[in-house]
């Protein structure tokens, strides 16, 4: 009877997974497509989440220390905790293994302790799901599933040393959304909107594509906070002109950087590198402005959103890179969730 149990609830288990890897096949159709692209995704793991291949899949995951590698039984017997080791064993169920105990059968899920026990996909697709993310695709049904965005938020709290910019000998440019760049024009649509949440928005001339610093903000001071805790002593710092006196006089006293001129001074300057940035401002800060523009839709998100495109810009060159890079942190920051 209770074996019985445990079968119709493994089968409803398996119908209400089976829904969940059809409705990601329903909204993000390519992505069967998107991860035809040569790099680390498509030589070692697309390989593994074709059907038949589980083992492959576990033991990758074991070694990534996404799964646990050993089991000890949880279960009861009499007053006292079995505590056996648990062996790794075949099973008809969805993720095709789970943990035995020799000494009293008991029977526990792979997924225990791990970040994919909320997932109610298999776990092949919940890969194809990171990657996804990795892609930047919109999966907004399957939103709930995604641990990404908790663990990029986790990732940016424990490494803040990452998103760090500038340092001596460098240039960093300043402004903010609604007013990127020195054209009038560029988002003028976006100008008289009260509505608009302001963004801090910091570039480090340094890499191609250029890296950003996004900070939604309320009063001016605590735009500055964020710029003396973000950009490093001896930066020199390009601020756009309209922020320039709010700004300017802050920074100027705390005698941290090399330089700070506005927008408006570089054009007096007629050296090959002031002449350039100045007539690339805009080109620079275009990505940024989408960014910032589709950011407003995100409201109570808005800071996650921002979060996981600057992420995105550092780790993920390639969206192959970024499933790489994301796997490797994985446990860390799932493990030091709040
Ligand atoms: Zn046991």
């Amino acid at each position: 009877m209770q074996i019985l149990e445990i079968a119709e609830e493994e089968t409803e288990k398996n119908v209400a997974v089976a829904e969940v890897d059809n409705a990601v096949e329903a909204t993000s159709p390519n992505l069967d497509d998107l991860d035809s692209e040569a790099g680390f995704f498509q030589l070692f793991i697309r390989p593994m989440l074709k059907p038949g291949h589980e083992g492959e899949l576990c033991e990758w995951l074991k070694e990534m220390g996404l799964l646990q590698r050993t089991m000890k039984c949880n279960n009861s017997v009499g007053n006292e905790i079995c505590n056996t080791s648990m062996h790794w064993a075949p099973a008809r169920i969805l993720d095709k293994y789970q943990w035995l105990c020799h000494k009293c059968n008991s029977k526990r899920s792979i997924r225990e302790n791990t970040a994919f026990k909320q997932m109610k996909c298999s776990l092949a697709t919940a890969l194809r799901i990171i990657l996804g993310w990795c892609k930047n695709i919109e999966m907004e049904e399957i939103s709930e599933i995604l641990l990404c965005t908790s663990i990029v938020i986790k990732f940016f709290q424990i490494h803040k040393k990452e998103f760090i910019f500038g340092g001596f000998n460098s240039l960093v440019i300043v402004d903010t959304f609604p007013i990127l760049g020195y054209d009038e024009e560029i988002n003028n649509s976006f100008q008289n909107n009260n509505n608009i949440q302001p963004i801090l928005c910091i570039a480090e001339i340094k890499e191609i594509p250029t890296h950003f610093y996004f900070y939604p903000y309320n009063t001016i001071n605590e735009a500055v906070i964020k710029i003396k805790e973000i950009v490093q002593p001896g930066t020199a710092i390009v601020i756009n002109s309209k922020l320039y006196k709010d700004v300017f006089v802050n920074l100027r006293d705390c005698n941290k950087y090399s330089v700070i001129i506005s927008t408006e001074e570089l054009t007096q300057f007629d050296t090959p590198i002031a002449k350039t940035l100045n007539e690339n401002l805009n080109t620079i800060w275009l990505p940024a402005k989408n960014i910032c523009e589709e950011a407003q839709k995100y409201g109570n998100n808005m800071t996650s959103y921002l979060i996981e495109q600057m992420w995105l810009a550092k780790f993920g060159s390639t969206p192959s890179t970024a499933f790489e890079y994301l796997m490797h942190n994985f446990n860390d920051c799932w493990e030091n969730q709040d």
